[in-house]
């Protein structure tokens, strides 16, 4: 598992750090979608498409796309994002488009030609974190994004529509966006991990099996406030114990169920205030599964237990689902093809699910899709402490590059 001289990786983790430099803020990364370094940034990506051969162009929401290759017919989509969180890391999305920047780059060089067209697709918006949007980049090409999308606003009041069109970019033309899954042969995603399982097993490449499906809730709680002092334990309707025993119980689930995971990230209490018993708590409610199945059994035995805990403690509780996506599987015949791209590079196969969304389940409405992880120190991301190293940033370029070549629409 060496890698040679490492050199596609040197190079791709040099555009990687020039490509943090486009940030909207001086001191850390944040590259919002559509803001003034996201454009600056869009022009850099062409600029290095151009030069691994591709013919370029931004669509009319802001996506970068090069093509390489004069053939016709369905394209192979290789692609990620270059949108960040704030405070972001370099890699997230970053990785997937500088490596299938830099494994086209190597055909060009080598004078590859392929018997169908190849697209570079950098696409926007990802991250959702500008607008009350997210994935309006993959969601224009699927067709998905609706033109009263465009007038959801950021929180400087500015619409989508506005912040193209000082993009210079033309949101009437939002249809011309979209493509027809006749037009592409299939999608494949260099992404890092975003967790810690190939760290922890010493790897430096993963072949993902799906995107795992998530409900988002939000749980509330109701007791009855009372003074901390007067009222005696048998007697209280405590909204901030009873919560924390559901909490608890979500755990309990997650744990006693393979494949589920779920969490609580906020709570809040009212009244709020040390001498007075909480009437009220609000939770909310992750639950992910790549499984739906599991997800909608783990949900209802998370149900049940809350009827449990709350009948014997006499509160009231509801849930209200905010959100829910179902699972999307990654196609096999590139699953097999990524785990024989990887072991041409020296590395073995291992397979896992992808906790988090990224561009690939909305590609998946338009061909099957196919997704490489890249270990990332610490499963860390969405934070600068993101990092990778050169050589599996080579791994990763060099698995790209098999596994294009072994594609056959
Ligand atoms: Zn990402």
């Amino acid at each position: 598992m060496t890698a040679p001289q490492a050199t596609l990786g040197l190079a791709a983790m040099e555009r990687l750090q020039a490509l943090a430099g486009f940030s909207d803020e001086p001191d850390r990364l944040t590259r919002l979608y559509l803001s003034p370094s996201y454009v600056a940034a869009s022009d850099r990506l062409r600029g290095w498409m151009e030069e691994a051969g591709m013919r370029t162009r931004v669509d009319a929401v802001g996506n970068v796309i090069g093509r390489y290759g004069d053939a016709t017919g369905p394209a192979l989509v290789l692609g990620s994002h270059f949108d960040t969180v704030r405070n972001a890391g370099w890699y997230d999305g970053n990785l997937g488009v500088i490596a299938a920047i830099a494994a086209v780059g190597f055909f060009h060089t080598k004078g590859d030609t392929f018997p169908f067209p190849i697209d570079v697709i950098a696409f926007g918006d990802e991250e959702g974190v500008r607008f009350p949007t997210t994935m309006t980049g993959s969601r224009a090409l699927a067709g998905l994004v609706a033109p009263d999308d465009l007038d959801k606003r950021d929180g400087d009041g500015v619409s989508v529509r506005e912040a193209l069109a000082s993009a210079g970019l033309d949101p009437d033309a939002l249809a011309t966006c979209v493509r027809a899954a006749s037009d592409i042969a299939a999608y494949l995603e260099v992404h890092i991990e975003q967790g810690p399982v190939l760290e922890r097993e010493n790897r430096p490449l993963g072949i993902v099996t799906g995107i795992a499906g998530a409900t988002r809730a939000r749980v509330e709680v109701t007791g009855i406030a009372g003074h901390a002092g007067t009222v005696p334990m048998a007697m209280r309707h405590d909204a901030l114990a009873c919560a924390a025993e559901m909490i608890l119980a979500v755990e309990t689930v997650a744990h006693e169920k393979p494949k589920l995971v779920a969490t609580v990230g906020v709570v809040d209490v009212r009244p709020k205030a040390a001498n007075v018993i909480p009437g009220f708590a609000g939770f909310s409610l992750d639950v992910r599964s790549e499984k739906d199945v599991v997800r909608e059994e783990g949900l209802a035995a998370i149900r049940a237990a809350f009827r449990a805990i709350c009948e014997r403690r006499h509160m009231g509780f509801h849930i209200d689902i905010a959100h829910s996506a179902n699972a999307v599987q990654c196609d096999a015949r590139l699953m097999d093809l990524c785990d024989e791209a990887v072991r041409r590079v020296g590395v073995a196969p291992r397979r896992l699910v992808s906790g988090a969304g990224h561009d690939a389940m909305i590609m998946a409405r338009l061909a099957p899709v196919g997704m490489i992880f890249v270990r990332c120190r610490g499963g860390i991301s969405h934070n600068p402490l993101e990092s990778i190293s050169p050589e599996d940033a080579d791994f990763a370029v060099r698995a790209l590059i098999e596994a294009v070549r072994a594609f056959r629409p």
